[in-house]
């Protein structure tokens, strides 16, 4: 079993009301979050979903909207869930460095010293291949303006896999890492290319025809492609289950 929820499928400033990024990847082995947005604790809990299941985290790059919600997840772990296992942040190098810096600024009192869970982290770079709560993780640079770099992520459990494109431009690179994949999310921003580091569903339909994707499904939606009254792609919304036997 592998399934993808999607627990926030909007852009930055919750287009739609719909929550900021943030998919909860679920197979045999494990649960991780996929993106972390602020609004991903109350995407948990109206899902159903106890925060505690949770045994890592990846994040594609260092943006408020990909990785502002962890702090309030430790918060959780802290004063509600009471976790006591090990916690694992993945995400470019720095990430558990920011997220340790975001937390401290938004209550002072120390927290972090009291954690009765070790945060482990796992520093993710282009090229890098690796395990994370059982899934096989590659990871891949994609265009986008952040700084150290915005990671893509081609994921599988089993037979089943995935690609994520993180934010970014179009780029080729999900061409070829799409093939014989189950799933495709693909961040679609604008409907008309706006800037050099998002991709428009003009930049999707003049290249899915060469994607080896099974199921094209687009995400981190801005206004007008929410709006738009029909489009041929899929669009997600939060709280989609997507799921693969
Ligand atoms: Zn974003």
């Amino acid at each position: 079993m592998f399934r993808v929820r999607v627990l926030g499928s909007g852009d930055a400033f919750n287009a739609g009301g719909a929550l900021h990024s943030a998919y909860l990847l679920e197979h045999d082995g494990g649960k991780i979050l996929l993106e972390c947005g602020p609004s991903t604790l109350a995407g948990l809990k109206r899902n159903g979903v106890p925060p505690d299941e949770i045994d890592a985290v990846l994040v594609s790059h260092l943006h408020g909207d990909h990785f502002g919600g962890v702090p309030f997840l430790l918060l959780d772990y802290l004063f509600c869930s009471y976790r006591d296992r090990p916690f694992v942040i993945a995400g470019p190098p720095s990430t558990r460095a920011r997220i340790t810096s975001l937390y401290a600024n938004l209550y002072k009192e120390e927290h972090f010293q009291r954690m009765p869970f070790e945060l482990r982290e796992r520093a993710v770079s282009p090229g890098d291949s690796f395990e994370l709560a059982g899934l096989r993780v590659e990871a891949f640079r994609v265009p986008h303006e952040a700084e150290p770099f915005c990671l893509g992520y081609r994921i599988s459990a089993g037979r089943h896999s995935m690609l994520f494109s993180g934010d970014s431009a179009w780029s080729e690179e999900f061409v070829h890492r799409s093939q014989s994949t189950d799933l495709f999310l693909c961040e679609c921003c604008s409907m008309k290319p706006e800037t050099d580091f998002h991709t428009s569903y003009d930049d999707i339909l003049a290249n899915r025809d060469k994607l080896g994707c099974k199921r094209l499904v687009l995400t981190h939606l801005g206004t007008d492609v929410r709006a738009a009254k029909k489009l041929e792609v899929e669009r997600a919304f939060d709280d989609m289950v997507i799921e693969f036997d």
